[in-house]
This record gives structure tokens, C-alpha cells and sequence, in this order.
């Protein structure tokens, strides 16, 4: 597994340190609400374990943590309300992926149309 920062703010988060307006949560998994929203609806949904991004997280995490992870994103997906309007996933990782806070999440986005998948260069 490649280096984890302890002290990345999703880290913080996990530990209680800093505040988030939480959404939802279970044992192994929390999702909360983006600091700085790019749609109407913009949640962060992390595992509680010290992943970096997703390359760790299904390289190295055990398969129940990897399942436990999917479905509680289908429970998310289903209590925001958007599976019939729509969203989007998005997982970033390293320097071209734009990857900000060096703990695994998953982006979800819905609330109006999102437009195509990457803004033009
Ligand atoms: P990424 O670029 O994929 O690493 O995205 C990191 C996301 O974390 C950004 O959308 C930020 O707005 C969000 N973020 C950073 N700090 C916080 C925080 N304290 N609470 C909620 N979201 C945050």
C-alpha cells in the first residue's frame, strides 16, 4: 500500500476532529456532504479505513470491505432520491486525476443535468 497521510482531512473527519455535515454512515462507510458542492447534490462517500485512493482501496482492501463499499453507495444513491433522475460517480486519483485530499472517496453528483464528462481543456 502506498503511503497514507494521517493527517489528510478525511482523516481528520474520521477521527472527529473536524466537523462534516453527515448524510449517512454505517461500521465501515460514511458519506457527508461536499464542502464546496458542484451540483445540487454533492456527497463524498469514504471507507473508515486508511485507503489512499481507489488503487489501494481495490487492491489491497478485503473483498466484504469492497462489497460493503458498493452497496452503501447504492443505499446513498437510493436516499438522495437520484436513481431516477440521474447522477454521477467519480473517483479521482493522482496528479492527472486532479486527486485533492489523499484518502479514497467517491464522488456522487446528481441534482440537475451534469453536462458531458469532462469540462473542455
Ligand atoms: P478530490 O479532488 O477528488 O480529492 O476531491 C476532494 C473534495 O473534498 C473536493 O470536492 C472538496 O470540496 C472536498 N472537501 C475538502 N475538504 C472538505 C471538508 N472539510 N468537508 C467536506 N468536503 C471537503
Amino acid at each position: 500500500m502506498s503511503f497514507y497521510d494521517e493527517n489528510n482531512i478525511f482523516a481528520r473527519i474520521l477521527r472527529g476532529e473536524v466537523p462534516c455535515q453527515k448524510f449517512y454512515e454505517d461500521d465501515d462507510t460514511l458519506a457527508f456532504h461536499d464542502i464546496s458542492p458542484k451540483a445540487p447534490v454533492h456527497l463524498l462517500v469514504i471507507p473508515k479505513g486508511s485507503y489512499r485512493s481507489s488503487f489501494d482501496f481495490y487492491g489491497q482492501a478485503p473483498d466484504r470491505l469492497i462489497t460493503a463499499f458498493h452497496r452503501f453507495l447504492g443505499l446513498v444513491i437510493e436516499k438522495t432520491g437520484l436513481k431516477d433522475t440521474g447522477y454521477r460517480l467519480i473517483s479521482n486519483h493522482g496528479i492527472h486525476g486532479n486527486q485533492e485530499v489523499p484518502h479514497f472517496h467517491v464522488h456522487v453528483l446528481g441534482g440537475r443535468p451534469l453536462g458531458g464528462i469532462l469540462d473542455p481543456r
